[in-house]
C-alpha cells in the first residue's frame, strides 16, 4: 500500500513547523503563563501532557481530563492551536470534544501494536493531524507500523517525531539520536514530516541547540521543545525543560536551509553526486572483490578443518582498521559497524561455500 501523507498545516514549503509547551499540564496557570509566554513565537501548536505515561507508579501522572479546558484557554486568549499525547481511545473522544487540533502517539505507545489500532480505531472518521513518535527501541519497522495503523483508519494528515531511543549504557544523551533510523524512515517516505523532539533526545538543556540545529541540517521539517515558565520547578522532565524567553533564543540562532535546490545548486551537487556514485560503485566493487578472497580462504579453512571464526585475527583486521580510519577522520563507532558488517557477510560467504554437499546451493 503506497501512503499519500496531506500537509499537517497549511505552511508555506520549507517553513520549519514549531511546537512547544511544558511537559505537563501541571496548573491553569502554569500553561497558560507558558503559552503566552510563547503566543509571539511563531509556534505552531502549543504542547502540554494532560495524560503522562510515567515509567514508574506514583510519579505524577498528568492531570487528566480537567486539563483540556486550560487548552481551550490557550486557544481563546493566545491564538495558539493546541496538541497533546494521547494513548487510549478515551484520549482520543476527551480531545476530539475539547477541540484538540494535533494529536500526537507517545514512544510507549508506538511499541504496543494492540495500543496503536486502539487509538486508530478510535480515530476512524475523524479529521485531525496526528504525530507519531518513535517506539522507544530502535525498531524502524514498529514505527512504520504504527504509521500504516493510523493511516489505513483514515488518518492522511500523518507526521512523526523523532525523539530518540532508549538504549543500555552511558551516554550523553537521554535517548540515542540514531539519526540512521529517522534518514532511513525518510528515505522510505520522503513526503513524512518529520518533526525533532530535542527535549527527550537530550535530557538536559545544554545542547538542546545542538541536537535542533543537526536536525535542521538533516532537513527535518519541525522541533518540538519543552518549555516551562519555572523550569526547575516542573513535576516531570524538570532537567529539559526551559524558559519561553531561552526558547526563543535557540530558534532565532537556529540556522534553517532549504530543502529544494534551485538550478545553480544543482549544477555543483550534481558534478559532487557524480563523484558520490562512482566512489560507490567502486566501494561495491572492493567489496565483491574481498568476498571472493573470503571465499577461498573458507575453502582452505575447510579443507585443514580450521574453524572459520577466528577471534584474534578479526581482533587484528579490526585495530588496522581503526588505526588507518583514524588517519582519515573516520569514527572508532562507525568502523567498528563498518567493518562487522562486512566480517558477518564474510562469515556467511565462507558458510556457505563450506556447507556439505547435498546442501550447498551453489
Ligand atoms: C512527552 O512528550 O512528554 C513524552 C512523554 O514523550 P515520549 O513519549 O517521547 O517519552
Ligand atoms: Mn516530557
Amino acid at each position: 500500500m503506497e501512503m499519500q501523507f496531506k500537509p499537517l498545516v497549511e505552511k508555506e514549503e520549507g517553513q520549519p513547523i514549531i511546537i512547544a509547551g511544558p511537559c505537563s499540564a501541571e496548573t491553569e496557570e502554569q500553561v497558560l503563563e507558558t503559552a503566552h509566554g510563547l503566543k509571539d513565537q511563531n509556534v505552531d501548536f502549543f504542547r502540554a501532557g494532560i495524560w503522562k505515561p510515567r515509567t514508574r507508579p506514583n510519579s505524577f501522572e498528568g492531570v487528566g481530563k480537567t486539563g483540556l479546558p486550560w487548552l481551550k484557554r490557550v486557544k481563546e486568549e493566545t491564538g495558539l492551536k493546541v496538541t497533546t499525547e494521547v494513548a487510549k481511545a478515551e484520549h482520543v473522544y476527551e480531545c476530539l470534544k475539547h477541540g484538540i487540533d494535533l494529536l500526537w502517539l507517545g514512544a510507549r505507545t508506538t511499541v504496543s501494536p494492540f495500543a496503536v489500532q486502539e487509538i486508530a480505531d478510535a480515530m476512524e472518521g475523524m479529521d485531525v493531524p496526528v504525530l507519531i513518535k518513535n517506539p522507544i527501541n530502535p525498531d524502524l519497522n514498529l514505527w512504520i507500523g504504527a504509521i500504516e495503523r493510523i493511516y489505513n483508519a483514515g488518518i492522511h494528515r500523518v507526521g512523526v517525531i523523532h525523539r530518540g531511543f532508549s538504549l543500555a549504557g552511558n551516554s550523553n544523551y537521554r535517548n540515542e539520536p540514531l539519526w540512521q533510523i529517522p534518514i532511513e524512515l525518510k528515505r522510505r517516505f520522503p513526503e513524512l514530516k518529520i518533526i525533532c523532539d530535542n527535549s527527550h533526545i537530550c535530557g538536559r538543556r545544554d545542547t538542546l541547540a545542538d541536537v535542533a540545529q543537526k536536525a535542521f541540517d538533516l532537513s527535518f521539517h519541525g522541533l518540538m521543545t519543552e518549555t516551562h515558565p519555572r523550569p526547575d520547578e516542573a513535576w516531570s522532565d524538570a532537567k529539559q525543560q526551559i524558559t519561553p524567553v531561552i526558547f526563543k533564543e535557540m530558534i532565532d540562532n537556529l540556522i534553517i536551509k532549504r530543502e529544494e535546490l534551485d538550478t545553480e545548486d544543482l549544477e555543483s551537487i550534481e558534478a559532487l553526486r557524480v563523484r558520490i556514485d562512482a566512489i560507490d560503485n567502486q566501494l561495491m566493487e572492493l567489496l565483491g572483490n574481498r568476498m571472493e578472497v573470503a571465499e577461498s580462504i573458507g575453502l582452505y579453512k575447510k579443507a585443514k578443518s580450521i574453524s572459520i571464526l577466528q577471534p584474534v585475527r578479526w581482533n587484528e583486521i579490526l585495530e588496522k582498521a581503526i588505526t588507518k580510519g583514524n588517519e582519515r577522520g573516520l569514527s572508532e563507532e562507525f568502523i567498528t559497524q563498518f567493518l562487522k558488517a562486512i566480517h558477518q557477510e564474510s562469515i556467511n560467504h565462507q558458510m556457505e561455500v563450506t556447507k556439505p554437499d547435498m546442501v550447498k546451493k551453489r
